[in-house]
């Protein structure tokens, strides 16, 4: 508990704390304890149980079903799920296309999208970059041709995480090659995954996952009622989307509850495992990582006081961007140093639930971490890579 909350934060505080081991399946926090890969059909089951709680549209205004909370409680929220190791909100609905419909889309829209992003009942993924595009985001050239009430997509669209599992992608696409800057007759299209001439081709990783993927538009037809807010703006809304991608990406609670796993380990070293516990060496990594996740945790409040009274977040949102992936990046590296040559032999198809037992190869849950380093390598790339933050950060907060 935080000294510093109210009665009221105190109580909210135990609700949260109840709700998770009461109505948090065990069969999803099993999978969850154990590094499993999750199935959509998990998230899914997952986040209607939030839904009935109330509490899947956490930032979104309560007349679309938000929850109305302040920033304090956002974060016992976000706390609580990290210490129940519960999976984190897929964000591309709820997250991201949900509050574009509900910020820029007429009325329509918003009645026809909303309710189904809110329950889960649509899984979305997101389409900006292409080959060739992606840190020079606004080069892109996916096109959108006007025919009638409809526009004609061609182009291809690449990293798109989860697609493979998505009915809806929301997608950057250029309406205009007139323009003065590249970043105008840029705009913001929603496109049935269903529709003829869309195809979705695998990228499997370094750590042999399919998580990403190719999508293709060849004639892809669209009604002219899928285009978010005004043709040749989506480069404004993509924008705002970006900002609060990036805050999120930072998982400060996530990291937290990463590194009292990982003193957890230390402290209970065995004989079978390299003792870390008078490694001072080792020991002054985690007091460092611990005092910039600390620091880290103050300007992500900070950042979330200003969301809260309706600002989007600026450039602090690079700023934690940065930061949390560095963080996340980090304690992946203490984890393998800690597991030493454990976290080698990483084999998928040891983690079977079907037995009783889960497999792990080498020493518990050790030979995980091997996966977990490689797959998040990807987090100073996603969301804008690390070194554009940089330039962003140069640009609007040092005014270089
Ligand atoms: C696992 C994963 C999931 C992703 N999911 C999605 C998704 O769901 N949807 C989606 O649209 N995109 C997704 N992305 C794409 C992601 O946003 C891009 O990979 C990212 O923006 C970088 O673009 P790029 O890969 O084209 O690299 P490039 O832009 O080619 O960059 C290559 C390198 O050059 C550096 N660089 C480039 N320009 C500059 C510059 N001006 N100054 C300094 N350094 C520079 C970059 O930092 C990088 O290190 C995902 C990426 C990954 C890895």
């Amino acid at each position: 508990m935080h000294t510093n909350f109210t009665p009221e934060e105190q109580n909210f505080e135990q609700e949260v704390q109840a709700f998770f081991k009461d109505k948090y399946p065990n069969d999803i926090k099993r999978k969850q304890d154990h590094a499993v890969p999750l199935m959509k059909e998990d998230f899914i089951r997952w986040q209607k149980v939030l839904f009935a709680q109330g509490w899947a549209a956490i930032n979104w205004p309560v007349e679309y079903g938000g929850t109305g909370w302040s920033t304090v409680q956002k974060y016992i929220f976000a706390n609580e799920m990290a210490k129940a190791n519960a999976p984190a909100i897929v964000p591309f609905g709820l997250g991201m296309v949900g509050p574009v419909i509900y910020t820029y889309g007429n009325e329509e829209q918003k009645q026809r999208f909303l309710p189904d992003i809110a329950a889960s009942n649509v899984w979305w993924c997101q389409g900006y970059s292409e080959p060739g595009s992606g840190s020079d985001l606004a080069s892109l050239k996916t096109r959108a041709d006007r025919d009638g009430n409809e526009y004609i997509l061609n182009g291809t669209k690449t990293w798109t995480t989860l697609g493979q599992m998505a009915d809806w992608i929301f997608c950057l696409v250029r309406t205009s090659s007139d323009v003065a800057r590249k970043q105008e007759g840029i705009s913001f299209i929603l496109v049935d995954m269903k529709t003829p001439g869309v195809s979705v081709r695998p990228i499997i990783t370094i750590e042999g996952d399919h998580e990403v993927n190719e999508v293709h538009f060849e004639d892809v037809r669209v009604p002219l009622n899928n285009l978010i807010g005004e043709e040749g703006k989506g480069w404004t809304y993509g924008k705002v989307l970006l900002q609060h991608e990036r805050t999120s990406i930072a998982g400060v609670a996530r990291s937290e509850y990463r590194l009292n796993r990982l003193k957890d380990k230390i402290k209970n070293a065995n004989m079978t495992q390299p003792s870390l516990q008078n490694d001072s060496n080792f020991l002054r990594k985690i007091a460092a990582l611990e005092i910039e996740l600390k620091a880290l945790e103050y300007t992500e409040l900070r950042t979330l006081a200003a969301v809260s009274v309706g600002k989007a977040p600026g450039p602090e949102s690079s700023l934690l961007k940065i930061r949390g992936t560095e963080i996340q990046q980090c304690l992946d590296e203490l984890f393998m140093e800690a597991a030493g040559y454990f976290s080698l032999p990483y084999v998928p198809n040891q983690y079977s639930l079907e037995s009783k037992e889960i497999n792990h190869v080498g020493f518990g849950s050790d030979s995980v971490s091997s996966l977990q380093y490689f797959n998040n390598r990807k987090a100073s790339i996603y969301g804008g890579s690390n070194e554009i933050q940089k330039n962003i950060i140069a640009k609007h907060v040092l005014g270089l």
